[in-house]
């Protein structure tokens, strides 16, 4: 058993040149006397996207870990891993996103839906939690009804979980289960039921990731009520907490914010409810970085700026295909995005002002930045041409990405401003 520790931090890598800067943010946190653990995350998709290959992410991980001297863990993250693609993923993960989201609402096989009820009485009725004001009250047929929506999802997670355990071969890791890539949220009294049948299941999860409430659109703030996501936060807190002892999961089984990147809005929230609960947290981010590449570039000046102005003409021209797979997590209003013809004569400044995340800056263009978030595949198309100025501009890249990543996740989130 591989136990993560308590604060965690998914940091994604689309071109596997920012181990190092990335890294440099949790050196920092441990400098302020803080563990902030980072995991590498790449999902089949985006490797699919650029043409990269699991092994480059633990290679760039590693490398990164010898390079600056990290004693503390470091993970890397098989993303959204499912039976069809984790093979690639076996040799070179000890972290495992297991994504069952295909199977939400796929019904569940012979009498699962009535052995579980059997088997949970204590679901049904008056549910008592502590840290929760209002006991939830469930009745059979809602619990039937989320457990129908749910256990099919719940036994493929069990299917892979057991798959990954024998091809590991007695090699520990950390399993975590997804369910953010549907179109609910599931709410706090669903994730006890989920919880329920996982444990059944015997799943040792170590984070899990519901969907929330809101819009966590692409590399921009949360969308939504920030009050109704709190008290749904600290409600999953007292959940997770309460399933621990009732049914035996991993005293460490700690909530996994998917999108996590740039939801500045919640991190004040967050960080209070750790605080106030002790409880642990992982948190993932990936395009943030990419986005900071193409700043980093822009605020090379030079071949640098000519290319991010490329890679944005390319995208503008193109809007309905890269937006297309991403339609669920992004909100571009077209007419606020400027012409490549305007772009190219802009200055570095205006170009790194618009797109670096702000949200108060009044020249930052939220329509801008989720264009280009989605717009990685144009870079991984250039290739050599990409890498080469990634390489050329590494300094002012680095500095970018280790800011963004400490001063606007990491601080607010683990440490507190
Ligand atoms: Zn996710």
């Amino acid at each position: 058993m591989l136990t993560i520790e308590k604060y965690s931090f998914g940091v994604g890598d689309r071109f596997a040149h920012q181990a190092k800067s990335q890294l440099a943010g949790c050196v920092q946190a441990l400098e302020k006397g803080v563990e902030v653990v980072p995991v590498w995350n790449k999902s089949h998709r985006e490797h699919t996207t650029i043409g990269s290959e699991p092994s480059s992410v633990r290679q760039a991980a590693d490398a990164a870990v010898a390079s600056l001297g990290w004693t503390k863990s470091h993970y890397v993250d098989a993303d959204h891993i499912n039976m069809g693609n984790v093979e690639g993923f076996l040799a070179h993960s000890d972290f495992f996103t297991i994504d069952v989201a295909d199977g939400i609402g796929a019904s569940p096989e012979g009498s699962a839906v009535s052995d579980f009820l059997s088997k949970h009485p204590e679901l049904v009725g008056n549910i008592a939690i502590p840290g929760i004001a209002e006991p939830f009250e469930t009745t059979e047929a809602y619990v039937t009804e989320v457990a129908a929506k749910y256990l099919q999802a719940v036994k493929d997670a069990g299917q892979i979980y057991r798959h990954i355990l024998e091809k590991k071969n007695g090699t520990p890791f950390v399993p975590e289960v997804s369910m953010d890539e549907t179109d609910l949220p599931q709410t706090p009294p669903e994730l006890l039921i989920i919880l329920a049948a996982l444990a059944d299941e015997g799943i040792p999860l170590q984070t899990i990731a519901p969907k929330f409430t809101g819009r966590f659109n692409k590399g921009v703030d949360y969308v939504g009520d920030v009050a109704q996501f709190e008290k749904e936060f600290n409600d999953d807190l007292a959940v997770i907490a309460f399933a621990i002892g009732k049914y035996g999961l991993p005293a460490n089984l700690k909530l996994s914010v998917h999108s996590g990147s740039d939801k500045f809005s919640i991190y004040a929230p967050i960080h209070r409810a750790l605080k106030r609960t002790g409880a642990g947290l992982h948190l993932k981010t990936a395009g943030t970085t990419w986005l900071e590449e193409i700043i980093g570039l822009a605020e090379s000046d030079g071949d640098g700026l000519v290319l991010a102005k490329d890679i944005y003409a390319e995208a503008i021209g193109n809007v309905e295909a890269l937006c297309a797979p991403y339609a669920a997590v992004i909100d571009i209003d077209r007419g606020r995005l400027p012409s490549a013809d305007d772009v190219r004569g802009w200055s570095s400044a205006q170009l790194v002002a618009a797109i670096r995340h702000v949200p108060d800056c009044p020249e930052f263009n939220e329509h801008m930045r989720q264009l280009l978030h989605v717009g990685y595949k144009i870079a991984a198309k250039m290739g050599d041409r990409y890498i080469g100025l990634l390489e050329g501009c590494e300094e002012t890249i680095a500095k970018n990405v280790t800011l963004n990543l400490y001063d606007r996740h990491i601080v607010p989130l683990f440490i507190g401003e």
